[in-house]
């Protein structure tokens, strides 16, 4: 089981943060600009309250695009090595989406919905015991019902 504060780097360590309380979900996303940033299959986001994400040693790049929806997105990432720590809305939603690979521990990571499985590879094997969006969900209310269903992080 994950403890708080969780803690996660970059690639070559430089940049190094904290999440100080428990994430509101996690869960796959196939859409093509993470193909692109994750130069794989899809990425597996985890989204936190943005107040309670902490830089705390380093002071990471940061860069936008455009999402699959035409929304400004940003990132953050680290200007060493390249990998990116966490994405944001611009304007500020209040949440951001760490990439979970960049967490210290992450073998207690379940994702608990694919998005965007409209662009998935084909080879990608989607579970049925994850929520499945074709694209950008409308609200993410059965996803952060199902992720805080898991029990993973005391209330
Ligand atoms: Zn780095
Ligand atoms: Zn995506």
């Amino acid at each position: 089981m994950p403890s708080l504060p969780l803690t996660g780097s970059c690639q070559c360590g430089a940049i190094r943060y904290r999440i100080s309380r428990a994430p509101l979900m996690i869960y796959n996303c196939h859409c093509t600009n993470c193909q692109k940033i994750s130069g794989s299959a899809f990425s597996t986001p985890m989204a936190v309250m943005e107040d309670s994400f902490q830089i705390t040693q380093g002071d990471p790049e940061r860069l936008e695009w455009a999402s699959d929806v035409g929304s400004v997105r940003f990132g953050l990432f680290c200007g060493d090595c390249g990998n990116r720590i966490a994405h944001g809305q611009a304007p500020t939603r209040g949440v951001l989406s760490v990439r979970s690979g960049t967490l210290d521990d992450t073998s207690w990571i379940i994702p608990v919905g694919d998005i965007w499985t409209t662009s998935a590879q084909s080879w990608t094997e989607m579970s049925p015991h994850r929520l499945q969006y074709a694209r950008q969900p409308e609200d993410y209310a059965a996803l952060f019902a199902a992720f805080s269903g898991l029990g993973l992080f005391a209330v």
